[in-house]
Parts: structure tokens; C-alpha cells; sequence
């Protein structure tokens, strides 16, 4: 740290700077953020310096939270769903994980076959292959294993596999509305019967679909009407047009939040379910503006648009042989394409465009995110195929 400070005016030319060195998003196909809508930005400065770590203290962000939670909670069928807004996915996810893991040790079923002297076994999650790698953090902080469920020819979870992996040390079932490679929806449907029938605890992780499926013309399945789901993470920074960072995680019901409660002696309020502490205001507001500005009508909209430029897209594509791995059900596309890790990196080096790849199978991957154009499209289509002919 420098003795004296620089002058604001120096500072400013450095962020421009910095500002300069940072990708455009209008060249940008890899991503699940985007622009964050005006009115967003507008709320986030507004409440800048707001922490909802101490919400006593902010009672007026408070409360637009509790409004958030019921109206997305309205929005995936149980307006009175409880949680809180995360920092995005990752921790929804782990906190979801950790409530199940909390309750399942706490449960007489455990602690009676502790008592009866039998050894800790570590608790086991079962989750597709095509989880996010979020999970594998999840297994890392909370010791659970992770078991992989194999997918299907169309990259859906295989209900069997999943089945197969269940056993008594299972604390439960994780199932993707929207995966991050191929925006597939599991059969969200069967595995939650499965959940009920073995009495287990089932997370869904709609972080991208959650803003994405309820908005589409055909409708899916996958939130809290299955009385199988015990709670969902749903990203208000990806397709909720928010700002940075804005998630959302949603129980059924209040024990599974308690399960995740610590004491705050020294703060305004005595308790804290939350993994941080202080914890942004700002996208509270943002995503409180965001999601009153637009509406179901609004979201409709942009939903609608996207999956517009995503046909196109494919229309354009097939136009040059290329396919996608799977019929695209949102606004995620993964093409099957000889050499992508080389395509990818020429695609970056040459024309400065930015994909990124699946892994299995493997493939190179498109989000066709707000900020996506038709002209965008046009030009994407036209240099890949000079670097797939030049391929040859
Ligand atoms: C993006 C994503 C996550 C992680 O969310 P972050 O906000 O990046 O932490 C988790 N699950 C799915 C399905 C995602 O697409």
C-alpha cells in the first residue's frame, strides 16, 4: 500500500483502464451472467451500503428481501417457502447439502444406530454425473461422498442409476432443472417419488433454469409442487437480469433452515441462518427492482427472445453441418464438433470470441444469453466456419 494516496483522478484512469482489459459481453457466449438490467444497477447504487448481516440495522432491505423470498417462492409454488438470499448457487448448494447433512445426523434413525455402536460412516449425497462442480466443494466442506449417477442418451439422470446408489447412510437426492453444460432438465418427477418413497431429502438445483423454465412455452416440472423437493436454489444474477451477487435458496419447510442456525450475540439481531456474514444489500434491491420492473410478462419476454436466437442459431449452424449434441430445451447449446479444444482456442485467439467446452460428452458450448444478438450470431456462425474449414 502506498504511504500517500493517488488522486481520484489517477484512480479513475486505472479503473478505465482495467475497465478496457475486461471482455465485452458482446463477445462473450460462454457465460450464464449478462448485463444487469437498469433498473438493477439504479437499486444496487441506491443501497450500496447496505449488509444484511446486521439486518437490524437495515430494516427497509429486510423487508424487500421477505418480498423477494414470497414472490419467488409464488413463483415455484409455495409462497411461503423460507430462506435467504445467497451469494449465487454455490452457496445455495452448500447450504442446502449441509441443512440435509445437519438433519440426518440429528435424526433418531442415526442416532440410534450410533447408540447400538455402530461406526460412523460417512454420509453419502446422490447427484447426476452432470452436477455442477459446486457439488464437489459441497463434498469437500461438509465430508459427504458424492455418488455420480450416470446420465441417459439425452443427458438426463438416469432414474435407475440414482436408485442403485441409495442406501441407509444416503442424506439424499440432487436433481438439475437446467444443467450447466447441456440445460437439461432431469426427471424431476420420478426422483422425487423416489425421495418420498425412501424418506430422504431432495435439493433441486434450478441456479440457472429457475428463471428460465417457468417462462418457456412448454412446462416442466421441477419445483416445489413435487412434494418430493425439500428446497431450490434459483440464481437471480444469471437469467434474473440482477446484479452480482444475487442468489436465492428455498426450503419447504422452516426446519431445514433452523438446522442451519448460528448465534449472533453481538449483532442487532440474535441469530443468522446465513454462511456469510455480511452479506450485500445492494443485490437484494437490485434483484427486488429487476424482478417487480419486469413481471412474469417481462421475464416471458426475454425467455422468449432468447429461445428465438437460440433456433436461429441452430438454423445457422446446420446451414454449416454442425449439430447439437442434444436438442436444446433453453437457451444452452452443446455442439458436437471434432477438435473444440483447438476451435476454442482459435475461435478466441482469431476473433476474439469466447465458447466454452463440455466434458462429457465432449463438446463446445454456447449460452445464448440476453446480451446475444442476431448480428452476433451471423458473425459467430460465419468465423467458426472459417475455422472449421481451415480445420480440414
Ligand atoms: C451457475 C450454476 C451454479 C453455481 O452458481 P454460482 O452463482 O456461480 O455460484 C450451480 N448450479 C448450476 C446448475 C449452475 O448453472
Amino acid at each position: 500500500m502506498n504511504e500517500t494516496g493517488l488522486s481520484e483522478e489517477k484512480i479513475r484512469n486505472i479503473l478505465n483502464d482495467s475497465k478496457g482489459q475486461d471482455l465485452k459481453y458482446e463477445r462473450v457466449l460462454s457465460s450464464m451472467c449478462t448485463y444487469p438490467h437498469r433498473i438493477a444497477v439504479q437499486a444496487h447504487m441506491q443501497f450500496i451500503e447496505s449488509n444484511m448481516g446486521d439486518f437490524g440495522l437495515f430494516r427497509g432491505t429486510y423487508n424487500l428481501e421477505k418480498e423477494i423470498l414470497s414472490s419467488i417462492g409464488d413463483l415455484l409454488h409455495k409462497a411461503d417457502a423460507v430462506g435467504y438470499m445467497t451469494t449465487g448457487g454455490t452457496e445455495s448448494n452448500i447450504q442446502a447439502i449441509r441443512s440435509m447433512r445437519n438433519l440426518f445426523l440429528q435424526s433418531e434413525k442415526y442416532q440410534k444406530s450410533l447408540k447400538s455402536g455402530q461406526k460412523y460412516v460417512r454420509p453419502n449425497l446422490v447427484v447426476p454425473e452432470s452436477a455442477h462442480f459446486s457439488f464437489d466443494k459441497v463434498s469437500d466442506i461438509l465430508d459427504v461422498e458424492l455418488r455420480k449417477a450416470s446420465l441417459d442418451d439425452e443427458l438426463k439422470v438416469s432414474v435407475e442409476s440414482v436408485k442403485s446408489l441409495i442406501d441407509e447412510n444416503t442424506i439424499g437426492l440432487v436433481a438439475i432443472a437446467g444443467s450447466t453444460e447441456f440445460g437439461q432438465v432431469d426427471p424431476i418427477k420420478a426422483l422425487s417419488d423416489i425421495a418420498v418413497e425412501k424418506n430422504i431429502f431432495m435439493h433441486v438445483d434450478a441456479a440457472f433454469g429457475g428463471f428460465v423454465l417457468p417462462f418457456l412455452k412448454k412446462s416442466y416440472e421441477f419445483d416445489f409442487k413435487l412434494p418430493g423437493v425439500t428446497s431450490i436454489a434459483i440464481d437471480p444474477h444469471k437469467m434474473g437480469l440482477s446484479t452480482i451477487p444475487a442468489g436465492i435458496l428455498l426450503f419447504r419447510d422452516f426446519h431445514h433452515l433452523e438446522s442451519l442456525k448460528a448465534d449472533t450475540p453481538y449483532l442487532t439481531v440474535s441469530t443468522q441462518y446465513t454462511l456469510t456474514g455480511t452479506r450485500s444489500g445492494a443485490a437484494v434491491a437490485a434483484t427486488y427492482a429487476v424482478i417487480n420492473h419486469l413481471g412474469k410478462e417481462g421475464y416471458r419476454k426475454t425467455v422468449s427472445r432468447c429461445m428465438e436466437l437460440t433456433s436461429y442459431l441452430l438454423d445457422k449452424l446446420a446451414e454449416i453441418n454442425v449439430y447439437p449434441l442434444i436438442e436444446p430445451l433453453m437457451n444452452v447449446v452443446a455442439l458436437e464438433i471434432p477438435k473444440c479444444d483447438i476451435v476454442r482456442s482459435r475461435l478466441a485467439k482469431e476473433f476474439n470470441w469466447q465458447v466454452s467446452i463440455t466434458q462429457n460428452p465432449h463438446g463446445l458450448r454456447l449460452v445464448i444469453m440476453p446480451h446475444v444478438s442476431f448480428e452476433m450470431i451471423d458473425s459467430f456462425v460465419s468465423d467458426l466456419k472459417k475455422v472449421l474449414d481451415s480445420l480440414e
